[in-house]
């Protein structure tokens, strides 16, 4: 492709791209596609000769946009957001431009440089220690699972890296009965073996509790288990319950625990001075995630992982083959040795461009507005006598669901509130997701996008009344 043609297509993307953003009401939020639709639309073999590039964007038009779902559309209120933001979209633009691979510092000095530096102005915004070095990650996924090979190593001294399992006692991770899939993911990955996940029983806010675990931890203990690392949840997924973190920590601190913070969503919320209760005990932690990429306005992905022991860290993961040495490699962050993958994108750009565009301000009062929101919500739910909550709401994500009078049994409501997630979401106005909270099938309705409105949401609830009520008739 021509350069001069590649201005011509860039300029009309740039129109294309910023009609979505207004448009992006008009699509439905959920495709009305079946599987398989998408892909026996293109030709099952590549082309041979290069094509005009008219007619891959009218197949992109015509083929693949009918086909996705609008994570950014207002009406868009399942699992948690994954947001954008123009700034955030200019970025990831001179990102692929530039085409740079980021491994070390010698690869790209700037990259490096710059998520350092926003690192350390993310520290600080939310207020977490002094002491503490972060990088950016591909997913909360991944850091967890650094952060599980991290107590590994640090507990058996480095052994397991070099000499494998054999050997070793059984180690043991906790976290709460409502712990999000990854955190039994990582310990498979990392050699733990899952059947040594302790799943520690929760209160009545579906928060841990820190004397069961301590139960736990001296139950383990007297049958010849070695406690290695405890995963507190700093709002889970199911309904962003906050795990105490100081007693936990505590707890940790007397067992010589590796202590890691899952705050994947609600790290977010740190930013805000009056949240910080929830991080109350930070500092006994050993590693901390969170992700920009979900309430941060910035485009997946782009995860945020700090830990206390910098040295722990690059000792779990450095290598360094005679291909990768550099005669700088003493002075610099060499981010290669700060978790699983070598190549890495040039991901602090966008962080940088959003933290830059809205300022902190600007990003504390559009998540204050979220809150608010998300408060005012669950209060309308609260006064409507055939709706009722099902867990408290620290921020923007309520937990509900539908229950006419009459008499029904916990199943048939299960199943009620199943259809009218079913319908709700297949009408194409509106995506809602669901969990199961103390066997209830709980609907879940959270809304964070950076151009979310008080309207947005009035007219998602509206939506759910009217077809919870013509459900039962
Ligand atoms: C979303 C979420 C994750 C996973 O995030 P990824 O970045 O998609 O891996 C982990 N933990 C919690 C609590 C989450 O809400």
């Amino acid at each position: 492709m021509h350069t001069s043609d590649f201005r011509r297509y860039a300029r009309q993307l740039a129109d294309w791209m910023a009609d979505y953003f207004e448009n992006v009401e008009q699509y439905p939020v959920k495709p009305p596609v079946q599987p398989g639709d998408i892909k026996k639309q293109l030709p099952p073999g590549p082309p041979l000769q290069g094509e005009p590039f008219e007619q891959l964007m009218a197949d992109f038009d015509n083929i693949i946009m009918p086909g996705m779902a609008h994570w950014q559309h207002p009406q868009f209120f399942a699992y948690f957001p994954a947001t954008r933001s123009a700034p955030s979209v200019l970025a990831e633009m001179l990102t692929a431009a530039i085409g740079a691979q980021c491994m070390i510092w010698y690869t790209s000095p700037a990259a490096e440089e710059l998520e350092e530096r926003c690192m350390e102005w993310l520290r600080e915004m939310l207020a977490l220690p002094a002491g503490w070095v972060g990088a950016i990650q591909e997913t909360a996924s991944a850091a967890t699972l650094i952060a599980l090979l991290m107590a590994r190593e640090r507990i058996s001294g480095f052994h397991i890296n070099q000499k494998g399992w054999h050997g070793q006692p059984r180690l043991r991770v906790y976290a709460s009965e409502h712990v999000h899939s990854s955190i039994p993911k990582g310990v498979r990955i990392a050699g733990y073996g899952e059947e040594n996940l302790v799943l520690i029983p929760t209160d009545e806010n579906f928060a841990m509790l820190p004397e069961k675990l301590e139960e736990a931890i001296r139950k383990d203990l007297g049958q010849g288990y070695q406690p290695a690392c405890v995963v507190a949840a700093l709002g889970t997924t199911s309904s962003t319950a906050i795990d105490p973190i100081r007693p936990i920590g505590e707890i940790c601190r007397k067992y010589r625990l590796f202590y890691h913070i899952d705050a994947a969503y609600a790290g977010t919320a740190l930013l805000l001075p009056e949240m910080r209760w929830m991080s109350d005990g930070i500092e006994l932690a050993d590693s901390f995630v969170f992700n920009p990429h979900k309430w941060m306005f910035t485009n997946f992905d782009c995860t945020a992982f700090f830990v206390q022991d910098k040295q722990l860290l690059t000792g779990t993961f450095s290598i360094l083959p005679e291909y990768l040495k550099t005669p700088i490699d003493r002075q610099v962050n060499n981010y290669r040795d700060w978790g699983i993958q070598l190549g890495r994108r040039f991901r602090a750009l966008k962080l940088w461009f959003v933290i830059r565009t809205y300022g902190l301000e600007g990003l504390q009062a559009r998540l204050r507005e979220h809150i608010r929101i998300g408060q005012w919500l669950a209060a309308e739910i609260e006064k409507e006598p055939d709706f009722e909550l099902l867990a408290p709401v620290p921020l923007n994500l309520v937990c509900f669901r539908y229950r006419p009078e009459g008499d029904f049994s916990e199943d048939e409501l299960n199943r009620l509130n199943e259809q009218l997630l079913q319908s709700l979401n297949d009408s194409g106005k509106i995506l809602l997701t669901q969990t199961k909270l103390n066997g209830k099938y709980t609907i879940r309705m959270v809304s964070g996008q950076v151009e979310t409105i008080q309207e947005d949401v009035e007219r998602g609830w509206r939506l759910v009344r009217e077809m919870a009520r013509e459900l039962v008739g």
